[in-house]
């Protein structure tokens, strides 16, 4: 690739949901630096520790150059062959179930795509699962089960607006820190904004916080059915909205008044005053978001935690508003993105879902698949369970690290050693997943693929390359294509490029679409290479019916609140046409100016001159509208459950989590020293009383052990942690630490409609080492 100093690539940051706008750039010298991109509206240039490292992360050190059979090097085509091969003989012995792919929230929208229409339209099984399982699998399911779809209503502008956040199960300083710093810059300019955090541990998150809420591990769904209990008891309730745009709210308020404050505060381990200051908070405040993240999703009862939650807003009509609504929060870079493709074994494409033998035979006509799959696939951890019985016979990884990073990790790393074949494409050599791979492929990394990521305000941002592929390395897309056609099904993988890809996965999303289904970026179908290359930043949904297609997926182009054109897809002004009819379905939402600020450039590879291009929020259910048969919220009716999982062998609970400057299991973000500073070896916090009880001080180096295995770490004793609670994070590997592999620990329980794994809530000893 040809180096022009003065040409800073716009792409977006692959760590987190957040999906920050990043600008690249790669000197004479060939170092690569980072800044942020000013003029995407997730960051508005900022960047957080993880982000701003960017460039001390992507050496060749350790890459996976080349492809690999049992650890010898070999061609490509050698490599692809074996692995259609042997998946289709696999599927031709024992069925289109006996194979499975195990993905990941880091892949883009386009290698996401490739690899669902394969397994679930042309193999025939949903067997495709995806690490954001592990991640915001309970909040998709309580979003399908309140909304009747997957739909996250807010937008970043929400928590700039609200008079009260309400923190539940997020340490937002750490996981997601530019939100957390859009929030502190809103508070600083507002300071009558509330903010509450519910979390057992006071996080770094609660220095910004006017409360904070120690409650018990996994006592979300008692507080918010205490909530809902105590909006109806003191005349807090929209009831013409509850009214008009909602069912089964009696079922859901008599299941709520199950507990009384007494038996709220016994459940939560919170005080009654201090619960009575929330509710009362809670209900005198119109303006109220309530983002919620793994601590809320990685639960036993993640699902009934999110419809507790959403229950209190349907119940005070506070969603689809300005500054008002319930908040999930991703981890990952592209988890909304994979959820849009379908890319879980619980789902179909587009949004559309597996059960509705309608969906079905629209995707297969749309794909003009031999077959769709008939019913769910295994879900990752019965996925596991799957191939250590024997029932999946081929399994295909991508891009993530299993061995490491599922729960009760021993029994994965058994059951990926025992499958007799394995693929694993990453842009790793040495993982502790790729090295039990009987076919390993170089996948390209960040800066060297183009694609597409979605953020968790559904705004789609792209990635682009900036540096050359290294070695032989491929993007998924292309391997899994490429597989494909080995398969037999040349015509349906015959892609020449990403954009052809997203332009297909955009025009099923509009396809038959009436505006029955929520997502739909119809508008981008007839994207071309140019337009994929210049494609600013959007919001979906951006639909194309009843109104002319917007040009390549371009923004409307705004002064303050006036839609003036749509730039052309190829010039970027010199064409603009007239502004027809804003493209937003009866059923979308509301589509409002950015009030401050909030101007963004359309995005160009070249950084030339063009218009500046207003960024409408996009709000769903402003209208009161839901994706429901009767176009109706659905209050689901919860009730706390209260389950003891120590012993006295186990007395104590271990809950699991990230640290501001480490990603997942560490494989990019072990590479800067600097992030490896902030905190340099595993540890585990524990309280004081507990640390005395167990005669443990500060800085030892202690055993934590659970059922399932043990890790040897260093004990920091703090009062930040809840007594009774122990606190570990979960990025280090034997690769970084002796004896770290924290998922060895983790039990593979799970949520029962999600399938989300309850990592949170971990029975667990400690000793002195
Ligand atoms: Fe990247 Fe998330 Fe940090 Fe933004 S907040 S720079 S997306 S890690």
């Amino acid at each position: 690739m040809e180096i022009d100093e003065a040409r800073e690539v716009r792409t977006t940051c692959p760590y987190c949901g957040v999906g920050c706008g990043v600008l690249a750039k790669v000197a004479a010298d060939g170092q690569v630096s980072v800044r942020g991109d000013p003029d995407h509206p997730a960051n508005f240039g900022r960047l957080c520790s993880k982000g701003s490292a960017l460039a001390e992360t992507i050496d060749l050190d350790g890459r996976l150059l080349y492809p690999e059979i049992h650890g010898r090097r070999t061609a490509w085509g050698e490599a692809l062959d074996l692995v259609a091969s042997t998946f289709s003989q696999t599927i031709a012995e024992h069925g289109p179930e006996a194979v499975a792919f195990y993905v990941s929230g880091q892949l883009l929208t386009e290698d996401y795509y490739v690899a669902n229409k394969l397994m679930k339209g042309f193999v025939g099984s949903a067997n495709i699962d995806t690490n954001s399982r592990l991640c915001m699998a309970s909040s998709v399911a309580g979003h399908r089960r309140a909304f009747g779809s997957d739909t996250v209503p807010g937008t970043y502008e929400d928590l700039e607006l609200a008079d009260l956040i309400v923190l539940v199960g997020s340490n937002l300083a750490w996981c997601h820190p530019v939100l957390y710093q859009r929030i502190a810059a809103a508070r600083e300019k507002r300071p009558e904004m509330k903010i509450v955090l519910v979390d057992p541990r006071r996080t770094m998150t609660a220095d910004i916080a006017d409360m904070h809420l120690p409650i018990a591990p996994d006592g979300d769904v008692a507080l918010f059915t205490g909530l809902l209990a105590y909006l109806g008891q003191h005349n807090a309730l929209d009831r013409a909205y509850i009214t008009a745009h909602t069912t089964g709210f009696g079922q859901a308020l008599f299941a709520a008044s199950a507990l009384d404050l007494a038996g709220v505060a016994a459940a939560t381990g919170l005080g009654e005053d201090e619960l009575g200051r929330f509710y009362s908070l809670f209900a005198a405040t119109a303006k109220t978001v309530t983002v919620y993240s793994q601590g809320v999703n990685q639960s036993s009862s993640g699902t009934d935690k999110v419809n507790a939650i959403i229950n209190c807003h349907l119940a005070t009509g506070r969603i689809g508003r300005p500054g008002a609504g319930p908040f999930s929060v991703t981890g990952q870079p592209n988890a909304m993105g994979g959820r849009e493709v379908g890319g879980m074994a619980n789902m179909l494409a587009a949004h559309m879902e597996i059960e509705n033998p309608d969906h079905r035979e629209r995707v297969r006509r749309f794909w003009n698949a031999p077959d769709i799959a008939a019913k769910p696939g295994l879900k990752a951890v019965e996925m596991f369970r799957g191939l250590a019985d024997g029932r999946i016979k081929a399994l295909w990884i991508m891009a993530t690290n299993p061995v490491d990073s599922m729960p009760d990790a021993d029994a994965v790393e058994a059951a990926i050693k025992a499958c007799p074949f394995v693929v694993v494409s990453d842009v790793l050599a040495r993982t502790d997943t790729v090295r039990h791979a009987h076919v390993r492929l170089p996948a390209a990394a960040w800066g060297e693929k183009d694609g597409t990521v979605t953020n968790s305000e559904r705004r789609i941002s792209r990635q682009r390359a900036f540096l050359d592929l290294p070695g032989e390395a491929r993007p998924d897309w292309q391997i899994v294509a490429e597989v494909s056609k080995r398969m037999g099904f040349d015509e349906a993988f015959s892609y020449a490029s990403p954009s052809e890809v997203f332009a297909e996965h955009a025009a099923l999303s509009g396809f038959e679409n009436d505006g029955a289904r929520d997502f739909d970026i119809g508008a981008c179908a007839g994207i071309d290479d140019d337009g994929y290359g210049e494609l600013a930043p959007f919001q979906w949904p951006a639909p194309s019916q009843g109104t002319p297609l917007w040009p390549a997926g371009h923004l409307p182009r705004k002064e303050g609140d006036q839609l003036l054109s749509w730039p052309s897809p190829i010039t970027s002004g010199a064409r603009d046409t007239p502004a027809p009819k804003p493209p937003i379905s009866p059923l979308a939402g509301e589509m409002a100016g950015r009030p401050e600020g909030g101007a963004q450039a359309g995005c160009q590879p070249d950084m030339g001159i063009q218009p500046r291009i207003a960024s409408p929020s996009i709000r769903f259910f402003a209208d009161g509208n839901f994706y429901t048969p009767d176009r109706k919220a659905r209050f689901i009716a919860v009730r706390p459950t209260v389950e003891t999982r120590t012993s006295p062998d186990y007395p104590l609970i271990l809950n699991t989590g990230r640290i501001r400057d480490h990603w997942h299991t560490m494989t990019r973000t072990g590479k800067s020293q600097r992030l490896s500073q902030h905190i340099a070896e595993p540890f585990v916090e524990i309280h004081p009383e507990d640390a005395q009880r167990f005669g443990i001080g500060d800085a030892d180096i202690v055993r934590v052990s659970s059922p399932r295995g043990e890790v040897l770490v260093r004990a920091l004793v703090t009062a930040r942690q809840r007594q009774g609670s122990l606190f570990a994070p979960m990025h280090w590997t034997d690769q970084f630490s002796a004896k770290g592999r924290l998922d060895t620990l983790t039990a593979p329980l799970t949520d029962p409609v999600s399938g989300q794994p309850a990592l949170k809530h971990v029975a667990a000893r400690i000793e002195k080492f």
